[in-house]
């Protein structure tokens, strides 16, 4: 109806005055472009609901499982409520102290800078996505439960505005585990599907190198829940991990408990066993209700646009080193490469070039975040490293000054209010962790694994 009325009124006033160029074309709604969002996880959705608002483009979610529970620790930074608009029911526990835990088991409590209203959410995927994906629908995605399987790209694709993209998918119906082969073809896609993109596969995005993660979701008892009411633990140490942290992060009836690797993935299980036992007695007597395990990008992919093809979220490579957060990145790339590419589509008039994706998403993108990630990637180096340097980590925490910081720049995404002369005490204070921490570390243990170093980028 609306498309009606803007057709009518386009109509009217080129009897009365000489076209503009500038006049989009509005296609008829039979015609009107199709764009295509793979993946309903937060990158997907939060693309697809922007495309919905859109009038004149048609929009299509497809999602292998609508009520999938992706394999994560679930904490998102307070920004996200806002700005997402997320409703509070979304967040199973608010988490307000923290205790970083070093090799050593020195334990440092961190939290005391927070405001009573700032929280570090903690989530169940399935309900922070389910909420998502349900928005996308409402605001008239049309969900497509079916599995991506390939995706044929013409070869002119870069060039022929005109070409299409044949999307091939296995869709499944209610009650039914078998699916039924289809295709569909579409003008534009966004790849939301993840670290094993099979859109990236199919626009060779080419490859990154992951992390493989592993959590167990673990009840235990409402008394020891208690301890875990506004808690969550991160530890350190070669035990956990040779290159990232352990966690124990509070849901509504049951703790997650994970850590992950790049350098070491085939000894996953042993570091995961670690954990929990490093947990110890908190969590002793719990009973493991789920086990799950994923990758995690470390870094973006070579190509993150090809044609009228563009990734965002872990698809396109957006996590950070040190922390491993993903969730607030898929979403905000998903909505700000629907964003650019609507306002490039004026109306639903036109399709972009792969250029002008380019120069908006990517470019837009990169300079929100790309500051963010190098610190990150910084920070993980010198402080994942060794023990030495995960116990000067910790002593750090010690420190208000670093709290503030760290807090501010996690739960806002930027960093606030930074004090130069605190900035130069903090050096002097990280050089002298960094001594005390190495004269008490013990040594790491050595580790090979040849074959499978070998597959790494
Ligand atoms: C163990 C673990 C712990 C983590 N903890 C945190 C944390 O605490 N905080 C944080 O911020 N980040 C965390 N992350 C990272 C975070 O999970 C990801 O960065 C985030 O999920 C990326 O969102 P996304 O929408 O890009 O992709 P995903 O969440 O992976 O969503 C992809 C969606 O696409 C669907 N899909 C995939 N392939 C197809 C296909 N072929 N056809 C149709 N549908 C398809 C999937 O079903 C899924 O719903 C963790 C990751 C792991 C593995």
């Amino acid at each position: 109806m609306k498309f009606l009325l803007a057709s009518a009124l386009l109509c009217s006033a080129s009897a009365f005055a000489p076209v503009t160029p500038s006049l989009p074309t509005i296609k008829s709604s039979l015609d009107a472009y199709k764009v295509a969002v793979v993946g309903g996880g937060p990158s997907g959705a939060c693309a697809a609901e922007v495309f919905a608002q859109e009038p004149n483009i048609e929009t299509i979610l497809f999602e292998r499982k609508f009520d999938n529970a992706k394999p994560c620790g679930g904490a998102i930074p307070l920004c996200m409520i806002g700005e997402f608009d997320l409703p509070e029911t979304v967040v199973d526990r608010k988490v307000r102290k923290m205790k970083m835990i070093s090799p050593s088991d020195m334990e440092v409590d961190i939290g005391d800078t927070l405001k009573p209203d700032e929280y570090i959410g903690m989530c169940r995927r399935e309900i922070l996505d389910g909420y998502l994906r349900d928005r996308a629908v409402e605001y008239g995605a049309q969900p497509v439960n079916a599995l991506v399987t390939a995706i044929d790209v013409p070869s002119d694709h870069k060039v022929n505005k005109d070409s299409k993209y044949n999307i091939h998918y296995q869709e499944f119906t209610p009650g039914s585990s078998v699916g039924t082969a289809k295709n569909m073809e579409v003008d534009l896609i966004v790849g939301a599907d993840g670290a094993n993109s099979r859109v990236a596969k199919a626009m060779d995005a080419g490859e990154y190198n992951f992390a493989i993660a592993f959590q167990e979701r673990i009840k235990i008892s409402d008394e020891k829940m208690e301890f875990y009411e506004e808690m969550a633990e991160m530890y350190v140490g070669d035990d956990v991990s040779p290159d990232f942290y352990g966690w124990v992060f509070p849901k509504y009836d049951h703790v997650g408990v994970g850590t992950g690797t790049v350098v070491n993935r085939p000894a996953i299980k042993q570091y995961q066993k670690a954990i929990r036992e490093r947990a110890g007695s908190k969590i002793e007597g719990g009973k493991i209700i789920k086990v799950e395990a994923h990758p995690i990008p470390e870094h973006p992919r070579p190509r993150r646009v090809q044609g009228r093809i563009a990734l965002v979220g872990d698809a396109a490579g957006y996590v950070t080193k040190c922390s491993g957060e993903g969730i607030y990145f898929a979403a905000k790339s998903g909505r700000m490469a629907a964003e650019n590419i609507v306002k490039l589509m004026e109306g639903g008039s036109r399709l972009p070039s792969q250029e002008e994706i380019e120069s908006t998403y990517i470019k837009d993108y990169d300079r929100a975040y790309g500051p963010t990630y190098a610190v990150l990637d910084i920070l993980q180096k010198v402080f994942y490293s060794s023990n030495g340097a995960r116990e000067a980590f910790v002593e750090l925490c010690k420190s208000k000054y670093v709290q503030q910081v760290t807090f501010d720049s996690y739960l806002y995404k930027k960093v606030q209010g930074n004090n130069p002369l605190d900035d130069l005490k903090l050096l002097g204070e990280t050089i002298g962790c960094l001594i005390k921490g190495y004269s008490i570390a013990k040594p790491d243990q050595e580790f090979s694994n040849p074959v499978e170093s070998l597959k790494r980028i």
